[in-house]
C-alpha cells in the first residue's frame, strides 16, 4: 500500500515540530510538504532536520497550493486567518484538512464551513484521546446533574499562548451546555472582574491561568452545596495533540466532504 502525504503548516512552530516527529514516527505515513508564510526565517530548510528528526529531504516552502495538490492531507496548527486560507486550499485540492488552531470568530467558523463542502475537515480545540474523552465524560455528569451544580472550567498554559480561554475549555463548555440542553453563548461567564455580582444559577463559568511552560490542563468543576466532582486531565507533552492529529488524518481518508470532529474519529460521539 502507497504511504500517506502529509504536509504541515507552519511547520516551524512548536505543534508543526511535534507534528513532523508524530508523523515521521508512524508507519505508513510520510511528510510529504512543509509550509511556512513568506519571509520566514525557515523557508528552504530541511522539515526533518528543523523538527530534530534528521534529514527528510523535504523543503520548507510558502507555495501552500502546490503543495495540497501534492498530498493526501495536511495538519495545520498555526493561527485563525492563515486556517481559513489553507481551508481554501483544502477545499480546491479535496483533500482532509486537520485543523487544531483555536481562537476562531464566528466569521472564520463560515468560511470553515464553506471550505468543508468540498474539503474533509476534521477540527478540535485539543486532538488527544484523553482530552476527548473528558469532553464526553463532561456532557455525560452535567446531562445527570441539576443546575444546583454550578459549572466551572479552569484551565492553564504556558505563558507564550495568545487566546483565552483555550479552545480545549471552550470545548468541554460547549460539552456541559449540551449535557443541559441549553446553548453555551447564552450562559458562558468569562473574564469575572470586580464588582460582578452574584453568581447566577445555570452559568457555566470559565477561568484562565497563563505561566512558564505548562502544555496543557483543564478541569470540568461541578459544585454543589458541600460537594464537588472534579474531572481533569494534564498534558504532560504536545506529541498526544500531534499524535491524534495524524490519526484524524488516516482516519478521513475516503470520508467525503464534510465537517467532523475528534469525537467521530475516536468512535465517542454517540
Ligand atoms: P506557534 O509555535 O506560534 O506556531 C504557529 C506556527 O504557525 C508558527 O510557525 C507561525 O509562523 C505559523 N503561521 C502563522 N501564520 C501562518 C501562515 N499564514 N502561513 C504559514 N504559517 C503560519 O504556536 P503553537 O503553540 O504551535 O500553536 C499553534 C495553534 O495550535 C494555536 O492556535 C494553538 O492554540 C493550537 N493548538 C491546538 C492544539 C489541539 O490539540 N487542537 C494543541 C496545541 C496547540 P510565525 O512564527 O511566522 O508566526
Amino acid at each position: 500500500m502507497e504511504a500517506l502525504r502529509i504536509a504541515v503548516t507552519g511547520a516551524a512552530g512548536r505543534m508543526g515540530q511535534a507534528l513532523i516527529e508524530a508523523i515521521t514516527a508512524t508507519d505508513g505515513c510520510v511528510v510529504a510538504g512543509a509550509i511556512e508564510r513568506a519571509g520566514h526565517e525557515a523557508l528552504g530548510k530541511d522539515a526533518g532536520e528543523l523538527a530534530g528528526v534528521g534529514r527528510l529531504d523535504v523543503q520548507v516552502t510558502d507555495q501552500a497550493l502546490d503543495v495540497f495538490a501534492a498530498v493526501d492531507a495536511v495538519l495545520d496548527f498555526t493561527a485563525p486567518a492563515a486556517t481559513v486560507e489553507f481551508a481554501d486550499l483544502a477545499a480546491q485540492a479535496r483533500i482532509v484538512h486537520v485543523i487544531g488552531t483555536t481562537g476562531f470568530t464566528s466569521d472564520h467558523e463560515a468560511r470553515l464551513e464553506a471550505a468543508a463542502r468540498h474539503a474533509t475537515l476534521v477540527r478540535a480545540g485539543n486532538m488527544s484521546l484523553g482530552v476527548n474523552l473528558l469532553t464526553a465524560l463532561t456532557r455525560r455528569v452535567a446531562q445527570a446533574l441539576d443546575a444546583d451544580w454550578d459549572i466551572e472550567i479552569v484551565e492553564m498554559h504556558h505563558r507564550h499562548k495568545v487566546d483565552a480561554p483555550s479552545g480545549t475549555a471552550l470545548m468541554l463548555g460547549d460539552a456541559a451546555a449540551q449535557g443541559r440542553g441549553v446553548l453555551l453563548d447564552d450562559v458562558a461567564d468569562r473574564g469575572r472582574d470586580g464588582q460582578t455580582g452574584a453568581r447566577k444559577r445555570g452559568d457555566i463559568g470559565f477561568a484562565a491561568l497563563r505561566g512558564g511552560s505548562v502544555v496543557g490542563e483543564h478541569s470540568a468543576i461541578f459544585a454543589a452545596e458541600k460537594e464537588r466532582i472534579v474531572l481533569s486531565h494534564i498534558a504532560e507533552d504536545r506529541s498526544i495533540f500531534a499524535r491524534g492529529a495524524v490519526k484524524a488524518a488516516q482516519w478521513g481518508q475516503g470520508k467525503g466532504p464534510g465537517s467532523f470532529s475528534m469525537l467521530d474519529v475516536l468512535g465517542l460521539s454517540d
